[in-house]
C-alpha cells in the first residue's frame, strides 16, 4: 500500500485542503498504520490543549508577587498589632507607677538616685570586703590547709552532684 502523501501529511501535521482531507479519510479507513499516526496526532493535540495557556507563567508570577505583598502586609500589620498590644500592656502594668512618677517627679528621682547609690555603695563595699578576704585568708591557711580545704570542697561538690542525680532520678523510678 502506498502511504506516501498521507503519512507525510500526518507527520508534518500541516493544514490540508478539503480535497486532501477527503483522500486522507478514505485512506485511513483502509490503512491501520496511518490510522495509528492520526490517532497519536489527535492525542498530541489534546495534550497541547491541556498544557498551560499563553501568559500562564506571567499570571502565576503576578499572583505570586501579589501573595508575597499580602504576606508582607500581614507581617507589618501583625508586628504593628504586637507593638501596640505590648505598649498597651506595658502601660496597663506600669501606668499607675508612671502616674505616680508624674505626680511627684522630684521624689521619684531622689528615690531612684538613692536606690542606685545604695546599690553602688553596697557593690563597692562587697568588692572591698572580697578583696580584703582574698588578701588576708591565704595568710591564715598553710599549703596543707589549702589541700584539705580543696578536698573538702570537691568532696562536697561530688556529694551534691550525686544527690542531684538521685533527686532527678526518683520521679522516673516511681
Ligand atoms: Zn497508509
Amino acid at each position: 500500500m502506498n502511504h506516501r502523501p498521507f503519512e507525510d501529511w500526518l507527520l508534518q501535521d500541516q493544514p490540508l485542503t478539503p480535497e486532501q482531507k477527503r483522500e486522507l479519510q478514505s485512506h485511513l479507513q483502509v490503512c491501520t498504520s496511518c490510522t495509528a499516526i492520526a490517532e497519536s496526532n489527535l492525542a498530541l493535540h489534546s495534550t497541547q490543549k491541556a498544557a498551560p495557556a499563553a501568559g500562564f507563567t506571567e499570571r502565576f508570577q503576578a499572583r505570586l508577587i501579589q501573595r508575597r505583598r499580602e504576606q508582607r502586609w500581614r507581617q507589618v500589620m501583625g508586628s504593628l498589632v504586637l507593638v501596640i498590644g505590648g505598649v498597651a500592656l506595658l502601660y496597663w502594668l506600669a501606668g499607675p507607677l508612671v502616674q505616680e512618677m508624674m505626680r511627684s517627679p522630684a521624689e521619684w528621682i531622689t528615690a531612684v538616685v538613692g536606690y542606685f547609690l545604695f546599690i553602688l555603695t553596697s557593690i563597692q563595699a562587697w568588692s572591698e570586703a572580697g578583696w580584703v578576704l582574698l588578701r588576708v585568708v591565704p595568710n591564715f591557711i598553710s599549703p596543707s590547709g589549702w589541700i584539705v580545704l580543696l578536698s573538702v570542697v570537691s568532696g562536697l561538690t561530688i556529694l551534691w552532684m550525686f544527690s542531684i542525680r538521685r533527686f532527678t532520678r526518683t520521679p522516673q523510678g516511681v
